[in-house]
């Protein structure tokens, strides 16, 4: 499940493994360290944590119960602003090194150390 927030919109998507696209076909490099700030520095509103966390629900009870149509392959975009949605269909990626046709990456990197993050934090 993929949810993220950032100032006044947000982001929700079901990754499903073998039927839909994975995380890495919709964001093929991660950015470099540093070049996104942090809801921290750039601000979030609150509710909006609240309105993405309620889809996330919502499509977790749905694939328990095996009701409805999940969110795979669709990513579904909240704005607070506009008091809107919209859905983006998100393909499966067959040169994805994750889960494209001949993937390279099969285990997981320190994205701690990656990204810097235990580098900033004081003790
Ligand atoms: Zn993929």
């Amino acid at each position: 499940m993929h949810g993220a927030f950032f100032r006044f919109e947000g982001q929700a998507m079901v990754i499903k493994p073998n039927e839909g696209p994975c995380y890495r076909c919709m964001f093929s490099e991660p950015p470099p360290p540093g070049s996104v700030p942090s809801c921290q520095e750039a601000g979030v509103l609150g509710a909006l944590a609240g309105v993405i966390g309620l889809i996330q629900a919502t499509e977790t009870l749905k694939l328990i119960l095996g009701i409805g149509e999940p969110l795979v392959g669709k990513l579904i975009i909240f704005n607070a602003l506009e008091m809107g949605f919209r859905k983006v269909k998100v393909p499966k990626d067959k040169n994805c090194p994750i889960c494209g046709e001949n993937p390279a990456i099969k285990k997981l990197i320190d994205y701690e150390l990656f990204c810097s993050a235990r580098g900033k934090e004081e003790k």
